[in-house]
């Protein structure tokens, strides 16, 4: 005689939402899972004694839904247990991939001797959590990775919540002194725009800081980008109203220019405009004057991946790679969400080495 067993093992702090829906949708998905784990398992179904099923999903703020199965069998008096978690994208309602969790590819090469094809990334995989370990089913055989062998080779926005591992030890980009330790700043033009709250997000996510050369022109209708880049101590620099190339204008003219962008930025700010970049890296006499009147200092750039041009994060973020040293000051335009991304993967594949710093901090 077979019993059969569903029951919810435990659930984290739920959102309101998440308290009646989640659990709903666990239900339905544990039955379903734990049919299909009955069915694949050997069994000699007439001498089962009773299988247990729970659930759990976590945590309720992220875009996830773990279902955990735990399928305990009595077979003729032997005692076996199974455990499998299918991670499950809440708005896609998909399984995550094996190439959505890892920061790329060749990281996964790492942990198994396994070639890795892109079939392979394109697998779900199972989370047993009791052992602490990602279960993949590579070229047809289980392995098994410690969670603690996955810090700093996932996503970021994967390795706390799905496996509790810190991306990697944070630097504090804040009271970091660059001339004892590697520092790289991160600079960003033309913008603000509609790209720039992810790559906020990107940003605190990383606890790294930046700078914000932004456009005049642009401020009012981004004052939000502005106001909240400052309060999470970002730089906000100058980069002059409409991105003219100066050097072409009389002194009086330019001068009018830093002025009136320098008065749009600071009430949304707060902070004084101490960094000016000009247009194109484009100087003469009269725009250095204009900028030492306003006080500010101008700023170029050491690293230029030519981001604007080459809208391929992979390739903006290799060429970075291959040309910083400590105190680079990296050109970046946030308003191609390439370079959003391109940021994302410089900071994954360098933060072990260097401390993403603000120029206020690189200058200290
Ligand atoms: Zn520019």
């Amino acid at each position: 005689m077979k019993k059969f067993f569903i029951t919810r093992r435990f659930i984290l702090p739920p959102t309101p939402a998440a308290d009646v829906l989640v659990p709903i949708l666990c239900s339905f998905l544990a039955i379903i899972l734990g049919t299909l784990l009955y069915l694949t398992l050997p069994s000699q179904t007439s001498d089962v004694d009773y299988e247990i099923i729970t659930y759990e999903y976590y945590p309720p703020e992220a875009n996830l839904v773990s279902i955990l199965t735990h399928s305990k069998k009595s077979v003729a008096g032997r005692i076996t247990q199974h455990s499998s978690t299918w991670t499950f994208n809440k708005s896609s309602k998909t399984p995550y991939t094996l190439a959505q969790i890892f920061r790329d590819p060749a990281i996964l090469g790492e942990l198994t001797p396994n070639p890795i094809t892109a079939e392979i990334l394109q697998d779900s995989f199972a989370i047993d959590r009791a052992n602490q370990e990602l279960i993949t089913s590579l070229d047809g055989t289980e392995q098994r990775i410690k969670f603690t062998d996955l810090q700093g080779r996932l996503n970021f926005e994967f390795s706390e919540p799905m496996f509790g591992v810190n991306p990697f030890t944070y630097k504090d980009a804040d009271h970091v002194d660059c001339t004892v330790s590697k520092c790289l700043a991160l600079t960003f033009d033309d913008g603000p725009s509609e790209h720039t709250d992810r790559l906020l997000d990107i940003l605190a996510y990383t606890h790294a800081k930046a700078t914000f050369f932004v456009l005049g022109h642009r401020v009012n209708a981004f004052a939000g980008q502005i106001i909240r880049a400052a309060r999470e101590g970002h730089d906000i620099g100058s980069h002059s109203w409409i991105h003219r190339n100066l050097p072409r204008f009389p002194y009086a003219t330019i001068l009018n220019d830093l002025t009136a962008t320098t008065n749009a930025i600071q009430p949304f700010s707060g902070q004084f405009v101490r960094f000016f970049r000009p247009p194109y890296g484009s100087i003469n006499r009269n725009v250095n004057t204009a900028a030492a009147a306003l006080n500010q200092q101008v700023v170029l750039w050491t690293v230029d991946p030519w981001d604007w041009q080459n809208k391929d994060a992979a390739f903006v973020c290799n060429d970075v790679i291959d040309h910083v040293r400590p105190g680079s000051i990296i050109l970046l335009h946030d308003i191609y969400s390439t370079s959003v991304d391109a940021a994302q993967c410089i900071i994954n594949r360098l933060s072990e080495q260097y401390t993403f710093v603000n120029l206020s901090t690189l200058y200290k």
